[in-house]
């Protein structure tokens, strides 16, 4: 059985290989188009107006007002092969996930799968056509490469470009969002690089970032001061996981800057423990689910309705683990702010409101 890991390191290899070859088609192209009608189709922010209100999804470009109840972190588009014995097994579980999770209200799935998490737009594509789940996929990095220290941040910007305009390898499903990650509180240098290219691939776009971060040592801050040295607009910004803490004013720090938060790790302090869990897993665990669920509405007390996502970083390897899945929040999180007083008028501003205004950038 392939193990996850193996797995990644494998795709990995693949696309780091596929992504050099990209970037000097690329390089020609994005050099020509930059001199035409320069700040033509820029707002006041000097971001693309062209798609503002539409965002592109794996079946093609989607009015946000259609968007509906969001999830902002899950993995869809791609497929765990130790789990299932072929492809087809694979999407047939995925497609009954999305289904329920449809049937119970949820409207859209916003992937955060890059190239090194084993991205599969097309796997996205057939699940997303046979569940009827809206799907929007990512570019970015989630893993530190040593292939970027050999990149400018230039190169590396191009490539998430190309992503988001051309479309991810040779599907046409263009990018939706940026995926960006630090593997701890500190910033390595490879992150650093690939951090400030979804910088300026956001200002040349339009298109939002989201991150993975490690909240118990405060890493969204240290992502924050790279995005804003960059010039990006924090409104254009979710830092994701940021419920991995246990110390709310670190949230709302940053929502006071104006980031959304991503609380998609409430599931964590539900799981039972694991033989031979990692240390950080233990860590996640122990931040109780209902603490985290009560970051909600500390927010929304702080006046930070408007900066808070919802979602449960799912995946089909998660099954054990999160049996609720795409659920949990629905089953679990929303009744919990439910009685602590969060109104059903807050909790539709948080899962249809916010995404609708961040992806469609009003
Ligand atoms: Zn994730």
């Amino acid at each position: 059985m392939t193990t996850r890991r193996e797995f990644l390191l494998q795709t990995t290899a693949a696309s780091v290989a596929a992504v050099a070859s990209l970037r000097f088609a690329h390089a020609t192209q994005a050099n020509a188009s930059k001199d035409k009608d320069k700040d033509k189709d820029k707002d006041k922010d000097g971001l693309k107006v062209a798609r503002a209100g539409v965002v592109e999804t794996v079946l093609g470009p989607l009015d946000v007002a259609k968007l509906g109840f969001t999830l902002s972190h899950e993995h869809v588009c791609y497929i765990p092969m130790g789990l299932f014995s072929d492809r087809a097994a694979a999407a047939d579980r995925m497609v009954d996930k999305l289904k329920e999770a449809k049937a119970a209200g949820v409207d859209t799935i916003i992937d955060l799968t890059p190239f090194d998490a084993g991205r599969d737009v097309r796997f996205g594509q057939e699940v997303s056509r046979r569940s009827g789940m809206q799907i929007v996929a990512a570019t970015g990095f989630r893993f530190p490469h040593e292939s970027y220290n050999d990149q400018t941040v230039e190169q590396i910007a191009e490539l998430y470009i190309r992503e988001i305009e051309q479309g991810i390898e040779d599907t046409g499903v263009k990018a939706g969002v940026i995926k960006v990650a630090s593997q701890s509180g500190a910033v390595l240098p490879a992150e650093e690089k690939g951090i400030k290219a979804a910088a300026r691939a956001s200002k040349a776009t339009g298109v939002p970032i989201e991150t993975h971060t490690d909240a118990r040592h405060r890493g969204g801050e240290a992502q924050a001061n790279i995005l804003e040295a960059e010039g990006v607009n924090p409104a254009r910004v979710s830092l994701g996981h940021s419920d991995d803490t246990e110390d709310v004013n670190y949230l709302i720090g940053l929502a006071k800057r104006g980031y959304t938060l991503g609380i998609d790790h409430v599931f964590y302090g539900a799981t039972k423990p694991a033989k031979d869990e990692p240390e950080y897993v233990t860590y996640l665990r122990q931040v109780p689910w209902q603490k985290r669920a009560a970051y909600v509405k500390q927010l929304i007390d702080a006046g930070f309705g408007d900066k808070i996502f919802l979602s449960n970083d799912w995946e089909l390897e998660r099954e054990q683990m999160n049996p609720d899945g795409f659920l949990f929040n629905t089953r679990k999180t929303i009744p919990y702010l439910t009685q602590l007083g969060v109104s059903q008028r807050e909790i539709h501003a948080i899962t249809v409101d916010n995404p609708k205004h961040f992806f469609g950038r009003n």
